[in-house]
């Protein structure tokens, strides 16, 4: 009798350079495949933010029906189940007599959490975990997690030096194992959303993808990724990343491609090098565990903060006394998507103007970012706050520097409406406000 195998999916939804299906392709079985919304995700946590916002809900759901209807073209079925994942996955485990669990190993505490809360109830099923949301498997880094470099160049140059070879898998022949006999699995309805920037899914990824590099985009990239906006500046690779519709490896691979068959300079090399920001931030994640959403991260002293929630109301509402960063604010609310430098400069415009705690910030990023992902996001901010991997201990931007530099003309500001009068003074409090 063939195996029985559940296959969790979570951020890795996409079936090119999927190491889990071209395993599984190859052998006997017969598959249950399964992806859990959990009720969680839309409920306040404890900066009353929900972590998923509506932007990333949507390009979630994009992503769950492109690849369902992928499965169902390959006579597999994807099933979106909602509910607490633990509970979900104990009693279908169970009905179904599965042996084996195989799911992507996840970067964030409170996922690593769940598995092994699975694991703990499933004690007489198989678990296997597969490394396949970084260019490299542990086991291939140059280095003992323990001894994972504390800043980010000496961890680039080793693994540069180390030169790993970096190569997607494909799925053997296309073809999947057979379905458990189950009953039919609900389909997701499309989302179609004309004015969203990107829409999600493994197949969009795919037409992204292969447009970034018909083009001459990559030789450019350099000289273009600081900018405040403008699509093509940077890869925009980052929302189907964070969801699996893509992987690293294939972008990496596409880059190295792309220098044979064009151009190999700086700014080609560039993509890599943030790509190993991104690695780096993933291994950071796994290293510091919980840490990396303490207050006082990787470092012993707590930042000097206090919490003024008319001013944090202010900042995500983009209302406060900087007209770039509400207009940050607005793009961020409007589309879930803003470039590096806005993050930038919206993370210090919290941190060091505002004086709040970094953590609400991440939170709200972590609901409003469609690519948000665990490591970059908590990681980037310990950074700026100072309480990270920064060898220079934090970073403020200069607001009115960053304007004059990346919006000189006040184009970016207009278009988001960053001067409109909602712009409050920083505490506008009167007596009424006060606490008696
Ligand atoms: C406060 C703050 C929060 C952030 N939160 C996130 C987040 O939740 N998710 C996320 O993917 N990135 C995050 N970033 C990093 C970065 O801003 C985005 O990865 C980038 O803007 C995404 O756009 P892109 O794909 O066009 O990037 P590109 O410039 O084209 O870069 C290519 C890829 O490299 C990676 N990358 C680039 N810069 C970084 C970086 N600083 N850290 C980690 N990886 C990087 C991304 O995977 C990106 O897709 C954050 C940065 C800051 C300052």
């Amino acid at each position: 009798m063939s195996k029985r195998i559940l296959y969790w999916l979570q951020n890795d939804l996409r079936i090119d350079d999927n190491p889990i299906l071209s395993e599984l392709a190859t052998g006997q079985c017969t598959l249950d495949i399964v992806f859990i919304i959990n009720p969680h995700w839309f409920k306040n946590n404890n900066y009353q933010q929900k972590p998923y916002g509506v932007h990333k809900q949507q390009f979630l759901m994009q992503s769950l029906y492109e690849l369902q209807q992928i499965f169902i073209e390959r006579g597999q079925t994807l099933h979106v189940l909602e509910g607490e994942p633990v509970s979900l996955l104990k009693a279908r485990i169970n009905e179904q007599n599965i042996d084996e669990v195989v799911y992507s190993e996840q970067f964030g505490l409170y996922e690593q959490r769940q598995i092994n809360l699975l694991k703990a109830h499933c004690s007489n099923t198989k678990f296997t975990g597969a490394q396949q949301d970084t260019l490299y498997k542990q086991s291939d880094l140059p280095f003992d997690l323990n001894e994972l470099p504390k800043h980010f160049t000496p961890f680039r140059k080793k693994v540069e030096a180390a030169n790993n070879p970096i190569t997607p898998s494909t799925l053997p022949n296309g073809l999947l194992p057979q379905p458990i006999t189950l009953c039919a699995a609900k389909p997701i309805e499309p989302i179609d959303d004309n004015n969203a920037i990107m829409h999600g899914g493994f197949k969009s990824a795919q037409a992204h993808f292969a447009q970034y590099f018909s083009g001459l985009l990559p030789s450019t990239y350099k000289t273009t990724r600081n900018e405040l906006d403008g699509f093509n500046n940077t890869t925009k690779f980052s929302t189907w990343l964070a969801f699996g519709c893509l992987s690293a490896k294939q972008v990496y691979k596409a880059v190295e491609d792309y220098e044979r068959s064009n151009t190999a300079n700086e700014s080609t090399y560039w993509i890599k090098f943030e790509l190993l920001w991104r690695e780096y931030f993933k291994w950071h994640a796994l290293k510091a565990g919980s840490s990396l959403f303490n207050f006082k991260g990787q470092k012993q002293t707590k930042p000097i903060t206090t919490f003024i929630p008319i001013r944090f109301a202010a900042w995500c509402n983009g209302t406060t006394p900087y007209p770039l960063v509400n207009a940050i604010m607005e793009e961020l609310n409007t589309t879930g998507y803003i470039s590096n430098r806005a993050r930038q400069i919206a993370a210090s415009c919290l941190v060091n103007e505002l004086g709040l705690d970094w953590r609400y910030g991440a939170a709200y990023f972590e609901q409003q970012l469609i690519d948000y992902d665990v490591a970059a996001n908590w990681g980037n901010w310990q950074y700026i706050a100072g309480v990270g991997v920064d060898p220079r201990g934090g970073r403020h931007f200069n607001i009115e520097k960053q304007t004059t530099q990346f919006d000189p003309n006040g184009t970016y500001t207009n278009k988001w409406h960053g001067h409109s009068n909602k712009t409050q003074q920083l505490d506008h409090l009167n007596e009424v406000d006060w606490p008696i």
